[in-house]
């Protein structure tokens, strides 16, 4: 794996990875293509909707306490700064942090601009984030309009860095770009990586790196057990913390989607060590991961402790939940590798997962590992899943296979998805905090609430009572993967 922090660009998950966003068949089919570059994509005839590569740079480095972004855009690729500034403000809460608005703005391109360009415009939002916040660092994000005009962002970005002395980054995150929309992801960490993050001036062997979201601080308490300490990145540190990074032990990731990049290039880099163990949720995928932990640490001694500690003071309720929950059907909709999570967690539990409509896939992670490959763990260590499919958020494939499917309970990690089951009657819950299954805890966690939501199935039952459905009889009588052109 190389990764070229020289250059301002990150290659696109699809030429990087492989990464693809079609598929209909098992589980196992999908792990088995994704070996010796056997995949190819399925390209939707017809498309519902998309993510974007700019929202999802946006949604790591809106959340570092002292810098400002400026998304270099027409302002209606601003529609979501009201959805970070929330997941912001409920971050901080959870991390105990005052809440604070996001520090946000937008250049607000507009037609003139498309012709005589944005530079002028740009460089003048750069002044005034400087002047109304003294940030530590600046972040300039692209747009679609932005990349098709061809404003220079890179060398505007060091003009005014030399000026202001601060780091000015330019994140090339063109919507259009990729398809795979976790790209942003990985160039906003290219970003930090090629601009921020400093060499080591003192190795700490304590520390470990946490590439996460924005859940709850579950990490201080486990770690503080094994004399670890969590560093929380992205969302939440500092510019002073970000420099610091290579410094760490390791880096651990709650999900190898959201990290494959930045863990990758720290070890590539700093010579910080990835954890490359499947994600830690369900028993297995937990000792595992643990394990690998322990193992670079050095306490590998204490992580047995740990690791029996745990268990002892989780499987009286855990063998309750599992006897309650007992083939019980679920479907689950997610990103991918959190996706592949929840499946693990929800066999363990003792439920049968009858299908997943998925966003993505990654057929490799950018260290190569296949030790930490979520989906193939999930279906060795569990099973196959029959109804697979990965559909980058297409809700008309989503309902098509929850209405065939009907399973107990539905799961879902985004917005906007939850209420397809909700209107189809099926118990239904939406959990965004990614902490709440992790570990063994979130064994214990994820069984209560599937239990709670199972016990009170009148609320879904009235919506889907009262619900109309934007599609037609003609489609549920389709097959779900209908405009999925054919490929292997
Ligand atoms: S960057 Fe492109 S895809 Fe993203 S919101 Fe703006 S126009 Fe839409």
């Amino acid at each position: 794996m190389s990764i070229n922090i020289k250059s301002p660009e990150v290659k696109i998950r699809e030429n990087r990875l492989g990464s693809i966003t079609g598929f209909s068949g098992s589980a196992s089919e999908l792990c088995e293509m994704s070996k010796g570059k056997r995949l190819c994509d399925r390209k939707h005839s017809f498309s519902q909707c998309l993510g974007c590569s700019s929202g999802q740079a946006l949604c790591q480095l809106v959340m570092i306490q002292d810098a400002v972004v400026i998304n270099h855009a027409p302002l209606g690729c601003s529609a979501d700064f009201s959805d970070f500034n929330f997941t912001n403000r409920v971050g901080q809460r959870k991390r105990n942090f005052k809440p604070k608005n996001a520090r946000l703005l937008s250049t607000n391109l507009d037609e003139k601009d498309t012709i005589y360009g944005g530079g002028e415009k740009l460089k003048a939002t750069i002044n005034e984030a400087f002047e109304r916040f003294n940030p530590k660092a600046i972040f300039i994000t692209a747009s679609c309009a932005s990349g098709i005009i061809g404003d220079d962002i890179d060398t505007i970005a060091q003009e005014a860095e030399k000026k202001l002395k601060i780091p000015i980054v330019y994140i090339p995150c063109e919507g259009f770009k990729s398809k795979i929309w976790t790209t942003g992801f990985d160039a906003a960490y290219h970003g930090i990586i090629r601009k921020i993050v400093k060499p080591p001036v003192k190795k700490r062997k304590d520390l470990i790196n946490v590439i996460n979201f924005w859940g709850s601080d579950i990490f201080t308490g486990l770690f503080g057990k094994i004399g670890l300490k969590p560093n929380y990145i992205v969302p939440f540190s500092t510019i002073d913390q970000l420099q610091k990074i290579s410094e760490a032990a390791a880096t651990v990731q709650i999900c190898p989607t959201l990290g494959t990049y930045l863990a990758a290039a720290l070890e590539q880099e700093y010579g910080v060590p990835e954890v490359k163990a499947p994600p830690a949720y369900g028993i297995k995928g937990t000792d595992e991961w643990f394990r690998e932990l322990g193992r670079i640490t050095d306490k590998e001694t204490e992580v047995e402790e740990l690791l029996k500690s745990e268990k002892e003071r989780i499987y009286p309720e855990l063998e309750k939940l599992r006897k309650k929950l007992k083939g019980k059907r679920a479907y689950v909709t997610a990103g991918a590798a959190h996706g592949h999570s929840l499946i693990a967690l929800l066999e363990d539990l003792g439920l049968e997962v009858v299908g997943a409509s998925i966003f993505h896939h990654d057929p490799c992670y950018d260290n190569r590992s296949e030790s930490g490959k979520s989906l193939d763990h999930a279906v060795n260590t569990y099973g196959d899943i029959k109804n697979f499919s990965v559909c980058d958020k297409q809700a008309y494939e989503l309902v098509n296979s929850l209405n065939r499917l009907k399973p107990d309970i539905f799961i879902a990690r985004h917005g906007g998805m939850s209420i397809w089951g909700a209107k189809l009657g099926i118990p239904t819950f939406l959990m965004g905090d990614e902490h709440f299954g992790l570990g063994y805890q979130g064994l214990i966690n994820y069984g209560n609430k599937v239990l709670d939501v199972l016990e009170t199935p009148e609320f879904v039952k009235n919506i889907s009572a009262h619900a109309k459905f934007p599609y037609t009889d003609w489609w549920f009588k389709q097959r779900p993967d209908t405009f999925l052109k054919e490929g292997k």
